[in-house]
């Protein structure tokens, strides 16, 4: 945990700075919306008392939650308009700033391909989140410094499975053979698959099948119902402004900034803002004071990043700053009077420029050995497909005298309450250790 302080500043585009009173009553819905979709609270919707919640998505309900509230209010609304912004249009555009906060939580590049249902399986792990110093190498490194030296090898890329789920000898261990893409070869009596659902979904399509023979009906529908989204990070440097030197703390002082952008439909719409930017949340020092800043992307937009040169992200992400900081002078519109954000170099025409100097980004949706970044239970699937793809294989349904447990799976999509994330996966791991270890009366 690295002390910061958490405040941050909501900017309406066109540089209108809204204040907690305007933001807080939306929020709030937002929070209270998807608690109940979590089933962290108890409660009834007219929609939801239809109780037919098969194929409905938490963007939908997300949405019909935005317009109960606009009916309940019978028109009247706390949020205030301001200049170009109508208090419907802002109270909209800050409900879909919280909804694109969601996209990059759940990896799912539109939340109406995002299961309701399963969404209550899903477990937070306690406590608050940290940052690990080090990065999360220095967790894989403790956990593996116990293994004997050399016994894991890096840069062997598998490229096939060999199993064997028609043999006819139960109790005779029969080795599965993994291919290197160097050409060289192994073979194990078990084989615990980690690889993301982005390289099963890949390995299961007929152009480029990883497993041989293919794996059985059961686990390619899982593979292929679940959702695999891509979600990636981007790291700016601040620079200092050329002639802003007297001032060697300026660029310090950058706010936790949260965008506004108008919606698709208004006119006032700035056309110089690229449309990978329109769905960003947030921009923000990665800790208090950082001259380093970080945004996250979802879906078309994470890919579209990907792609860009750091130029072109560089002019993008300026040009959206230069259309949310105006100074505070300048910009009569402003209903807040909290944050002295405008720390910014003011240019020529006294609107505020910050110039970057070096651009980091992930690139997990065109990575060949990841293909995104973390699965959700889309519109379709559900956390029974997390259980299928659990388990091990072959199955003594499909084949009744192979031997069992050829072919273990873990990873993050394999954990039904609490895929996603890191401890997901860990835990996956374990649970795999354990069913061999049991295997081999070892427990
Ligand atoms: C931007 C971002 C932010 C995140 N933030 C958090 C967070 O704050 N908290 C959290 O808990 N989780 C977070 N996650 C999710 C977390 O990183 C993943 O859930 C976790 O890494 C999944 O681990 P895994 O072992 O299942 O899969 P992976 O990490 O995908 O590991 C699979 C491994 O398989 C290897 N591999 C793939 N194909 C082959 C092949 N053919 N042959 C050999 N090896 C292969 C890959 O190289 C990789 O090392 C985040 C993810 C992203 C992308």
């Amino acid at each position: 945990m690295d002390g910061y302080s958490g405040q941050s500043t909501t900017v309406a585009e066109g540089g209108v700075e809204l204040s907690p009173a305007t933001v807080d009553p939306i929020s709030t819905l937002f929070k209270n919306l998807m608690d109940f979709a979590q089933g962290k609270i108890a409660g009834e919707s007219n929609f939801l008392r239809q109780g037919n919640y098969d194929k409905l998505s938490v963007g939908a309900f997300l949405r019909q939650g935005l317009e109960s509230y606009w009916l309940s209010k019978n028109g009247v609304t706390e949020v205030n308009g301001c200049g170009e912004w109508s208090h419907k249009a802002l109270e909209e555009a800050i409900f879909a700033m919280y909804e694109n906060n969601q996209r990059t939580y759940t990896s799912a590049g539109e939340l109406s391909t995002l299961d309701f249902v399963a969404e209550s399986e899903y477990q937070m792990f306690p406590g608050e989140e940290i940052t690990i110093a080090k990065g999360y190498l220095s967790v894989i490194e403790s956990i593996a410094s116990v293994l004997p030296p050399g016994l894991v090898q890096l840069g062997k890329k598998v490229t096939k499975i060999e199993w064997n789920p028609e043999s006819e000898s139960r109790n005779i261990p029969t080795p599965v053979t993994l291919h290197f893409a160097d050409g060289s070869h192994t073979s194990a009596d078990h084989v615990i698959v980690t690889v993301s659902l982005g390289v099963l979904k890949a390995g299961t399509r007929e152009d480029s099948p990883l497993f041989n023979p293919p794996l059985p009906s059961f686990k390619t529908e899982a593979i292929s119902r679940l959702g695999f989204g891509v979600v990636n990070k981007l790291f700016l440097r601040l620079s200092q402004p050329a002639n802003d030197s007297d001032n060697p703390k300026s660029i310090n002082k950058f706010p936790c900034l949260n965008f506004v952008f108008h919606q698709p439909e208004s006119e006032f719409r700035r056309k110089r803002i690229p449309w990978w930017m329109r769905k960003t949340t947030t921009l923000q020092p990665i800790y208090q004071n950082s001259s380093i800043l970080l945004s996250w992307f979802a879906g078309e937009e994470a890919l579209q990043l990907e792609k860009l040169k750091d130029e072109e992200i560089i002019n993008g992400v300026s040009t959206t700053i230069s259309n949310f900081l105006i100074p505070r002078s300048q910009n009569e519109n402003s209903e807040s009077d909290s944050n002295g954000w405008s720390n910014g170099h003011k240019n020529q025409n006294d609107t505020v420029e910050f110039h970057f100097s070096q651009v980091l980004k992930s690139q997990w949706g065109s990575d060949p050995l990841f293909q995104g970044s973390y699965s959700y239970v889309a519109v379709g699937s559900s956390g029974e497909d997390l259980d299928a793809m659990a388990e091990p294989l072959p199955r003594t349904e499909e084949s009744p005298k192979a031997p069992l447990l050829q072919i273990l799976f873990a990873g993050e999509a394999t954990h039904r309450t609490h895929y996603s994330t890191t401890h997901g996966a860990y835990f996956s791991g374990l649970r795999e250790a354990n069913r061999l270890l049991h295997h081999y009366n070892c427990i």
